[in-house]
């Protein structure tokens, strides 16, 4: 019997995860992996640059995540070995290359009536994992403390397991309306790029439902979850929060391309896939037709659906009804000496009620180790959610960066570098609906044996969550 013949579309995270999957599972199959674009790893891109390019005199590089850049951990070490990017990192002998933030930094800071303040030590997300924290802080008035508070003695709402929420409504009814506006919504459009009003809860963060189902109260189930943490961390758990590597994130999708390579088969995008019982024909974008006897498609939503067309017409359509944001990334390093604000934290988030042109910054240098020079700091911004962030072109997404770094950090010096990258229609946005949409096109897929959907669609957009669909979409088509 001749070897099967597999295709992996898209070397994303998750096209490449898929790739690399296949071949654990059946080493001596036919593999290809199709790539529209001249490189792998899709919107993961890190840049190295010599720090004498800065006019700075320095064996250190700075190393510029472009887009993601940081990876999270675990929920504790008993969901350690459950961990799609850890359980990959460790098959890949990428261990020794995992960092976690500066310990010598901590927390972030909240826009909070014009100027940088703490967010308030222990809040977790979405309410206060630290009570003494909470009542310290001076971000939400006494007022929408007082209101925060009531949830410790609130009951549960009765729902049924599929019922969603925006986690706006959650946040709301929980917390109080400015917990929300204050805290929950900067934070949560720091992750997804979107409003909370529009973000489905049980699409995006069920625990935070699983909390308030098995606790009742969302707050004492955060002081337990940040007590078991402390815990851990005190017994010397290995992973923190957030991790990424030494050399910035395309470390991961390097060492997967690395073991891909033969199969790898770069500017050549799918445009057309049909089947039939003898397989799955597949068209490129220079008309070459090729079959396969199963196929992984591993792009964003909008894309998959066009592939999807000839196959499943409603699982196209219903995936091409999945919204996406777009985002942009602005990267500056300044010498440290330009920047009056002492850095102390990993970065701030924006409440919209700010009215400000950016959502977040992230200090690289000092949220993680040896990303700059030390004469060197290196300040990346977040823009998304914003309808009009396709109307403004590079220089004017730069300058409103910098206009608001200066207003908020007092950084009024020209940078030494500055990068801007703008995400189109990148991030898919879960909303209420999106679990029983998900669920009806998972549905329809798993009648298919020899297709499978890999990427961010439906199960998550984090980085474990796509590697653990890529995997899965290969041990769904193998056979080995
Ligand atoms: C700005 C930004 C910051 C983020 N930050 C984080 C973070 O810090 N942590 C985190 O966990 N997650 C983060 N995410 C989310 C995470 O990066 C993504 O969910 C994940 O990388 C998606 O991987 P993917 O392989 O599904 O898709 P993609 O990265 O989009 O890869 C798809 C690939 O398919 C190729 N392709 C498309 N069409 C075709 C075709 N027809 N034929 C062949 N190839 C094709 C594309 O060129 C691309 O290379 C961030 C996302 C963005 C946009």
């Amino acid at each position: 019997m001749s070897a099967r013949r597999y295709l992996v579309v898209g070397a994303g995270l998750s096209g490449l995860s898929a790739a690399h999957r296949l071949r654990e599972l059946e080493p001596s199959a036919h593999l290809e992996l199709w790539e529209a674009s001249a490189r792998t790893g899709g919107w993961i891109a890190t840049e190295t640059l010599p720090a004498s390019r800065l006019g700075i005199a320095s064996e250190q590089a700075l190393v510029v995540d472009l887009g993601p850049e940081s990876i999270l951990g675990p929920r504790s070490e008993a969901h350690r070995e459950e961990h799609a990017a850890l359980g990959l990192v460790a098959r890949l002998g990428l261990e020794d290359r995992v960092i976690r933030t500066r310990s010598d930094r901590h927390g972030a800071y909240v826009v909070s009536r014009g100027r940088l303040a703490r967010i308030p030590e222990g809040f977790s997300l979405i309410g206060p994992g630290d009570l003494v924290g909470f009542a310290k802080s001076d971000v939400v008035s006494l007022e929408g403390k007082a209101r925060a508070a009531l949830e410790l003695a609130m009951p549960a709402r009765p729902r049924a397991p599929s019922d969603d929420e925006s986690l706006a409504s959650f946040v709301r009814r929980r917390f109080g309306w400015e917990v929300l506006e204050r805290l929950a919504q900067p934070l949560a459009s720091g992750i997804y790029g979107a409003d909370p009003e529009i973000l489905g809860l049980l699409a995006t963060m069920p625990r935070f439902l699983e909390m308030e189902a098995a606790h009742g109260s969302v707050t004492r189930a955060l002081i337990a979850a940040a007590r078991a943490t402390t815990d851990e961390v005190g017994e010397g758990a290995r992973y923190g929060l957030f991790v990424s590597f030494d050399a910035g994130m395309q470390v991961l999708t390097d060492a997967l391309t690395d073991r891909v390579r033969d199969a790898l088969r770069l500017e050549r995008a799918a445009v057309r896939m049909e089947r039939d019982a003898s397989g799955v024909e597949v068209i490129d974008d220079a008309g070459r037709a090729e079959r396969f006897d199963a196929v992984v498609v591993a792009q964003p939503a909008h894309r998959a659906a066009g592939l999807l067309e000839g196959i499943d017409r409603e699982a196209a359509h219903a995936l091409a009804a999945i919204p996406h944001g777009s985002a942009a990334t602005v990267t500056f390093a300044w010498r440290r000496e330009d920047v009056p604000h002492p850095l102390d934290a990993y970065g701030f988030v924006v409440p919209r009620v700010e009215r400000r042109r950016i959502l977040a910054s992230t200090w690289s240098s000092e949220k993680w180790p040896d990303r700059a020079p030390a004469e060197l700091a290196l300040v990346r911004v977040f823009a998304a959610g914003d309808d009009d962030l396709a109307g403004r072109d590079d220089a004017l997404l730069a300058l409103e960066a910098r206009r608001e770094l200066a207003d908020l950090m007092g950084i009024t010096a020209p940078p030494r570098f500055t990068k801007v990258v703008r995400y189109e229609r990148a991030m898919p946005l879960y909303g209420p609906e999106h679990v029983a949409r998900r669920d009806a096109i998972a549905a329809r897929l798993a009648e298919l044996p020899d297709v499978a959907l890999a990427g961010n669609s439906l199960f998550g957009v984090g980085i474990p969550d796509t590697i653990a669909a890529g995997e899965r979409a290969a041990e769904k088509l193998a056979t080995g």
